[in-house]
């Protein structure tokens, strides 16, 4: 479906980023990863899936380096169709102990980035007159929960991004709309059911079960896999009208 277009996932060296990729990737779209760590793992797994795939590394809390990299994806694949703007990061502290610096890097990276991404990927599908812009976002786009001030800032902004960027668009082929999951377990979150174990004194397991009992009423993860292929239907020809939405996968979190 998704033959001779380019996707371009930032922050897919891991978790739902390389889940999306690979979804967008068995449908035959050309792959361009970004993230940090090792990126010949999900280079060497996109591949395998047939598609062809390039890297490139920047922070994506450097504009500089944004352009640099939306650069070398028109320069490698000719242009960006889909964009899916996912990096992000997480802090957890209470407001008046949340450091400033993390503060500033929360927003650079899980909203300021999605911005830099998007007007440089726009004139170019404006142009061809078919886009797919995916913003990844969270439940937390949608409710917050106390300690993620700068998160949930940032996700309740991608939200309102994604709107006016659907709206200034409304009446071409370039769409936007933004993915609000719930618990998903990547490194992200298992850290933080890492903190909570070691804060409690309890095992893994217990800090799994007390994570998703306390928000997610499925009392189940959601999956890459399962983002992914909601990120494949964004880019189908039935998602031609989708605009603007903030679609949650989140275990019934939202409808409390
Ligand atoms: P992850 O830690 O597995 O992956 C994050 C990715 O972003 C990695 O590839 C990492 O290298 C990259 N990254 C981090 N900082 C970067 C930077 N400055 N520049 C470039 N790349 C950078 O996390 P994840 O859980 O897969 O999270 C992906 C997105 O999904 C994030 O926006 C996160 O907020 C969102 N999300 C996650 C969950 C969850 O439960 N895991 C829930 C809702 C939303």
């Amino acid at each position: 479906m998704l033959a001779n277009k380019t996707a371009l996932v930032t922050g897919s060296t891991s978790g739902i980023g390389l889940g999306i990729a690979k979804a967008l990737a068995r449908q035959g779209a050309n792959i361009v990863l970004n993230g940090f760590g090792d990126a010949e793992v999900p280079r060497s797994e996109i591949a395998a899936l047939g598609a062809q795939v390039a890297y490139h590394g920047a922070d994506m809390s450097k504009p500089d380096e944004i352009e640099a990299m939306m650069a070398f994806a028109a320069s490698t694949f000719g242009q960006v169709d889909i964009l899916v703007n996912n990096a992000g990061i997480q802090h957890v502290a209470r407001v008046e102990n949340f450091p400033v610096e993390r503060w500033d890097a929360v927003i650079a990276i899980n909203l300021s980035s999605a911005f830099h991404a998007s007007r440089l990927a726009l004139p170019a599908m404006q142009k061809a007159n078919w886009g797919r812009i995916i913003n990844v976002a969270s439940v937390h786009g949608l409710v917050g929960s106390a300690e993620k001030s700068a998160y949930v800032a940032a996700k309740h902004g991608i939200v309102g991004l994604t709107k006016v960027t659907a709206l200034e668009n409304a009446t071409s082929g370039v769409t936007c709309n933004a993915i609000c999951p719930g618990w998903v377990l990547t490194p992200l979150v298992q850290k933080q059911v890492d903190a909570k174990a070691v804060a409690q004194g309890i095992s893994n397991a217990e800090a799994t079960r007390q994570l998703l009992g306390e928000k997610e009423p499925s009392m189940q993860f959601t999956t890459p896999e399962e983002l992914g292929e909601l990120a494949v239907f964004f880019c189908s020809p039935a998602g031609n009208n989708v605009r603007g939405v903030a679609w949650n996968m989140d275990g019934g979190w939202a409808a409390q």
